[in-house]
């Protein structure tokens, strides 16, 4: 089986986790959490780091650190995991969906100003499969109607949009450490922000508001959170983060092959990165169009035939029952893309050869 995406695990993370078990350091407080913290914000270029238990730990924590709750609205996309919906329902908010641009398959940010009424308070744009949203129309429709941006990054570590890193352009940004992501801790999160403010703010509520007062009791002002990660996953995610210039060289290339051997086939729209965007190509994505023949679903089946994991694009979630009745604009470019889209396998260690097998089943499959 050619796997979707899976971990690639080649530094020093038995050698981190082994000193946190060697020093007895191995929960949720510890250097490597703070390490963890300062490298990671080194990295992308923000001022504060907050590590999170998981992407959708860190994600709810960005919508509680800027006040976004009951009565108010988030203007996000319908074609993404359904982390960033769900955590906006955690909250107390409500979604509104938005659709996605063809090319890019991310929220069209020339559309988010219809769905804008008195009550949105926040734009949550989703980086899905690498390709980072047009944050500079996201940022100018924020300023015009005072509006928070908390950016769901998870899929976009090591994306850039006009040189910033995503993840650090809106107020808030969020990044997930799943098995399946760029880097991994088993499970983790980060929030970046460059307002220390905020910074301060999402440590406090991930950490039970916890206050120790002089006689060392100690004092919550306020509900509480317990988001944090423990130092052995901080450890992992440290020797990770290590090798991250190298997976995301690796990850290009393998697009760079992909698209070259698919190129001349008939029907299949290959993934774009726009000029001024750097796509760190998380899921190698195609578009399967009616020139091809065959349905995106049939290709499906036969690649899960041929033992090679590929996925249809995320199903959209203005159609599933806990979110049928949520506002949103026109839909139709995200039912478009849902029935076309195709998650290529896409991990760090997959060789040149899986990726001739899997492109050769794709040129034969509808003959
Ligand atoms: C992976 C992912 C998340 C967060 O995932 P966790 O499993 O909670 O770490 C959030 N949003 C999107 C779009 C994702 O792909």
């Amino acid at each position: 089986m050619i796997p979707l995406c899976v971990p690639e695990i080649r530094g020093n993370e038995l050698k981190y986790v082994k000193d946190c078990i060697d020093t007895n350091w191995v929960s949720s407080v510890g250097s490597y959490v703070n390490l963890f913290e300062d490298k990671f914000s080194e990295y992308v270029g923000s001022k504060s780091a907050v590590v999170t238990m998981n992407g959708t730990a860190a994600l709810q924590l960005a919508l509680l650190t800027l006040g976004v709750g009951e009565g108010d609205e988030v203007i996000v996309p319908s074609l993404t995991f359904i982390s960033p919906i769900n955590t906006i329902k955690y909250v107390g908010a409500m979604p509104v969906f938005v659709d996605v641009c063809r090319d890019t398959f991310v929220m069209d940010a020339q559309k988010i100003e219809e769905v804008i009424t008195a009550k949105t308070k926040a734009i949550m744009p989703v980086h899905i499969y690498g390709h980072p949203v047009d944050m500079k129309s996201v940022m100018e429709i924020a300023l015009k109607y005072n509006l928070y941006v908390v950016e769901d990054a998870t899929e976009a570590l090591g994306s850039t949009f006009n040189g910033k890193k995503a993840g650090t352009i809106g107020d808030i940004g969020c990044f997930s450490f799943n098995g399946n992501k760029i880097i991994t801790t088993g499970s983790g999160g980060m929030l970046v922000t460059n307002n220390l403010i905020y910074g301060d703010r999402a440590k406090f509520l991930s950490t039970q508001t916890k206050v120790v007062t002089e006689n060392k009791a100690f004092y919550h002002p306020e509900v509480g959170y317990n988001f944090r990660m423990p130092n052995l996953l901080a450890a992992f995610g440290v020797a990770q983060l290590e090798n991250i210039k190298d997976y995301l060289k690796i990850k290009r290339e393998n697009a760079v092959y992909y698209n070259e051997l698919l190129g001349e086939v008939k029907g299949i729209t290959l993934p774009i990165e726009k000029e001024n965007v750097e796509n760190c190509f998380w899921l190698y994505s195609i578009l399967i169009e009616d020139e091809y023949g065959i349905t995106r679903d049939a290709l499906v089946q036969k690649l899960n035939e041929e033992k090679i994991e590929a996925r249809p694009f995320f199903m959209p979630i203005h159609g599933m029952p806990p979110y049928k009745n949520c506002k949103h604009g026109d839909l139709s470019v995200t039912a478009e893309i849902y029935a076309r889209g195709i998650n290529l396998p896409s991990s760090v260690g997959l060789k040149k050869q899986d990726i001739e097998k899997i492109c050769e089943i794709i040129k034969k499959a509808n003959k």
